[in-house]
């Protein structure tokens, strides 16, 4: 356990590209040089935008049925925006990294990771999610999620900004034909089936399912 925690710490401390080869990972894209810039991060700096205390993050948690006991938040400059699966010693099975320059912009990418732990939590963890979906309709769920949450609990905020801002987790690459995370209309859409979604009566687990199964087929 204690093992596996360092090797994360050092991947995290280190890496600059880190998700290609984490068997954990959401989110691989990097956008083209960026993918090559150092990760600085500071000794002890676990948290710097104290998300863990952040009032619209643990509404999200609340509203996606999550145990902010089982979340730990990373932050530092140049770290990019994942969930992977972690396992320390105060019982945390997951880890949400993000970039602190974001600053407040940080919120929507990490509304979008929190997605991704619905995810993970509802279909047993990373290989199994990926065993029942393709990555990018993985990531159009997450989007789709983050909508949810827009219209739920964060819709007195702006609607485009936050929009825009989901789209630091995981980057856009106009020259891939295999990006992961799908091209900024995809997300956009999927972010807003669920701002505008109708069914808000069931658990964020539930309407993910039900965006995969009736969703998912609309987006162009
Ligand atoms: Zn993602």
């Amino acid at each position: 356990m204690l093992k596996l925690l360092s090797a994360l710490v050092a991947t995290l401390l280190f890496a600059s590209s880190l998700c290609a080869e984490e068997l954990f990972c959401l989110n691989a894209i990097e956008k083209g040089d960026q993918g090559a810039r150092p990760v600085r991060c500071r000794v002890g700096e676990t948290d710097p935008l104290n998300l863990k205390n952040n009032t619209d993050i643990n509404s999200v948690m609340e509203l996606f049925g999550l145990d902010p006991t089982t979340i730990v938040f990373k932050g530092c400059e140049g770290l990019g925006f994942h969930t992977y699966g972690t396992a320390d010693s105060s019982g945390a099975k997951y880890l949400i990294s993000y970039s602190s320059e974001a600053n407040e912009k940080a919120i929507a990418a990490v509304i979008h990771e929190l997605g991704h732990v619905v995810q993970l939590n509802y279909y047993g963890g990373y290989a199994s999610l990926l065993k029942r979906y393709p990555s990018i309709r993985i990531e159009l769920g997450a989007d789709y999620l983050a909508g949810i949450a827009y219209k739920l609990v964060l819709n007195e905020k702006d609607l485009k900004g936050f929009e825009q801002n989901i789209e630091l987790a995981g980057s856009y690459m106009p020259s891939s034909i295999n990006d992961e995370h799908g091209n900024p209309s995809k997300r956009n859409q999927a972010f807003r089936l669920g701002v505008f979604d109708e069914s808000n009566s069931q658990s964020a687990a539930k309407l993910h399912q039900n965006f995969q199964d009736n969703r998912y087929a609309r987006i162009q």
